[in-house]
This record gives C-alpha cells, structure tokens and sequence, in this order.
C-alpha cells in the first residue's frame, strides 16, 4: 500500500524519537512492499518561534490530507511563561479538535525485562494487557467555567452522541482483543455518569452482545487497577476520570519510555504519539528511549493503515529488544545503557 505520513516531531526530545522512528517505519516498509511517504512539518514551540502559532495553518491542512500522523511531543520551559499569548499545548488540542478526535487509547502491557522498574509488585504484573480509552471531548475539561470572589464552577456535560462513539470504538476494540470491557463511572453520585452508564449499557446490548460490559465506579476502579490489573481487557471512561486512570495504569509499565498512544475518531486518520512529554532535561544528548515511540507507530499501522500483521512484527521487535536487554539510560543499570538510535536499529535488527 502507499500511506501518506505527515510527521509533527515538535520539541525537546520530540525530534530525535521521531528521527529514530521513521527508519523502523521504511524498514516494515521495505520488508512487507509498501511505500509510505513522510511530510514533516512543525507543531507545538518550534512552531511558535517559526510561524508565531502552535499550529500553523499547513501543517493542520497537511494533518488533514494525511492517512495517519505521528508526533513526537511539545512544549519546553523556552515557552512555559504563564503569561505567554500562546503556549505548544494548545497546538495539540487545536489538531486533535481539529481532527475530530474523541478516542485517547493507551495500552499498557508491562514487558517481563521491565517489570523490576514498576513500583508494583511483579507478580501482578505478569500477563497485564489493557487498553485504556479516554474520551478527549467533553466533561468537565470543556464545560462552561464560571470564577467569582467567592466562589468558581465548572459545569460537567456530556451528550448522549459524545457517549455512543467513543463506547463504540472501545467495544469494537474490545471484540477485536479479549472479548471484555470496562466502563467506569460514578453513577451514584453524578447524571453525566448515570447517562453514561444508560447509553453504554444500551449500546452494548443492542450492537455487541457477544463483548461482556462489566460497569465500575471510578473510585474503586483506581484501587482494582493496581490490586488486580490482569482483570481488565478494555477500559472506556469519561474525559476527567481518563485523564486519572490513564496516568496510574502508566506505572503499571515501570518506565514512561515504553508507553504509547494513539488519539482516534471517525475517520481512519489519528495521531500516534509517545504519551510522555518533551523531558527537556535530556533533549538533544542523543539517550532518549525510542520505544514508546515506535510503539505508537505500530498503533499507526494497526488503527490506521489497517496492516495488523506488520504492527504485530514491530511490537515482537520491540520485545526482542528488551528481552535482550537493548535498554536506553531511563531503563538500563549504570554503564549499560544504548542511545536513541542504536535503540531503534536493534528493532530494526529484529525484524526478521
Ligand atoms: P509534559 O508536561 O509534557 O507531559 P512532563 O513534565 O510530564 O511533561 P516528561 O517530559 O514526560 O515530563 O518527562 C518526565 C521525566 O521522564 C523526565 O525526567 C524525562 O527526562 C523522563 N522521560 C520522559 N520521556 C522519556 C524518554 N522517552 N526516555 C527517557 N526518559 C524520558
Ligand atoms: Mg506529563
């Protein structure tokens, strides 16, 4: 197939992740007959110092005509004054509305050469395999806010619509992997829950009867993510309690080097990116870990080119990879460790 790739590798570390992935992508490329193109354009701080804009027009037109984006990460303290006009962040959440993204998804599948580095105990940890969906739209994030002298609000909303498709994507995922979702909620105590607990359990009974829907209040769900994580397959949750829950499974995994992300909707396009930030405090010394990177471009391959084969082979180069100890410095033991792209050719390497 040919797939056009518009590549956003942003700031900080963002560029030398992106540079080490894209020659993984043309290695699965090569071995499987595809061509994929890459566009490169600029998103997040460096967009600012060269177009004065987090996200320039081209590069949202360009986002707009790719089949799939991969992203490095934005921002950086060059931009962080809090009275700046414009700040890298609003760069990602102007494509992604842009977009029309609503689906935040994060694996989280502790690889057995990382456990050591999870502060949980490993015996919990062996054979976890969940996808976290969040939804990126609405909630409380979005609501009307209201600030006065003597008191603040913050209004909480969802539609019955918002509801629906971001339940249908995390079901279909469910079917496609172990059969079981999650949804969690706080129905005793909030309307919006209890709407969503309604449209999922409608949407599951009338369009997937053969998926098992299991409804957890968010609380408990926090304590049951780390007391018995292999229980969960897929998650769906609202905005604000995803952007909770997806933070604690991430140290489920042990390091933030690992963890991946892809930000989906309708359409088959979405941005694929690392979930950690732009670690400013090891930018351009060439030691970044390139895994959670690559890892997203497998999501790239699977979510939106369709080859789930050649995502399958990745993230088994990937594992071979650390199964052989192939660790950058967020992961190895002092004097053992591998840079960026000796990182990323080691999975190359593995391909097969
Ligand atoms: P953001 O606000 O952009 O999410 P953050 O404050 O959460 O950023 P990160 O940039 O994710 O922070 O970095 C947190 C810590 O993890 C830093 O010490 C950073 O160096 C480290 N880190 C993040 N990503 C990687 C990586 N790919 N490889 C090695 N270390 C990393
Ligand atoms: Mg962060």
């Amino acid at each position: 197939m040919h797939a056009n790739i518009v590549v956003l590798p942003g700031d900080g570390i963002g560029p030398e992740i992106v540079s080490a992935t894209l020659p993984v992508l043309e290695a699965i490329a090569a071995r499987h007959g595809h061509v994929f193109s890459f566009q490169e354009h600029d998103i997040g701080g460096i967009a600012i110092d060269r177009h004065g804009e987090p996200l320039p027009a081209s590069t949202l037109e360009a986002a707009k005509n790719a089949d799939a984006i991969l992203l490095g990460a934005v921002g950086g303290p060059k931009w962080s004054d809090p009275n700046a006009r414009v700040r890298p962040e609003q760069g990602l959440l102007a494509i992604r509305k842009a977009l029309g993204l609503f689906a935040n998804l994060r694996p989280v599948r502790p690889h057995s050469a990382a456990l050591g580095a999870s502060p949980i105990k490993s015996e919990l940890l062996e054979g976890v395999d969940i996808v976290v969906v969040r939804e990126l739209t609405g909630g409380i994030y979005f609501g009307d806010k209201t600030r006065s002298a003597t008191d603040a609000s913050d209004l909480c909303r969802y539609t019955v619509a918002e509801i629906e498709r971001v339940v249908r994507s995390a079901a279909a995922l469910a079917r496609s992997r172990r059969g079981h979702l999650t949804s969690v909620d706080k129905a005793n105590v909030l309307e919006t829950s209890r709407l969503w607990r309604d449209v999922t359990a409608r949407i599951m009974r009338e369009e997937f009867p053969d998926v098992t829907v299991e409804h957890q209040l968010v609380d408990s769900m926090a304590m049951h993510l780390l007391s018995k994580p292999r229980a969960y397959d897929v998650i769906v949750t609202e905005n604000m309690f995803g952007d909770i829950l997806t933070d604690e499974a991430s140290m489920l995994a042990g390091s933030l080097g690992l963890l991946a992300s892809a930000s989906l909707g309708e359409g088959k396009t979405g941005i694929y990116e690392p979930i950690h930030g732009s670690a400013p405090d090891i930018a351009g010394k060439g030691i970044a870990n390139p895994y959670a990177t690559i890892l997203s471009a497998a999501m790239l391959l699977r979510h939106s080119l369709g080859l789930e084969a050649e995502a399958a082979a990745l993230e088994a180069a990937v594992s071979s990879a650390l199964d052989d100890r192939v660790f950058t410095a967020d992961l190895a033991a002092p004097g053992q460790a591998v840079g960026t792209t000796q990182a990323a050719q080691a999975v190359i390497e593995r391909l097969g």
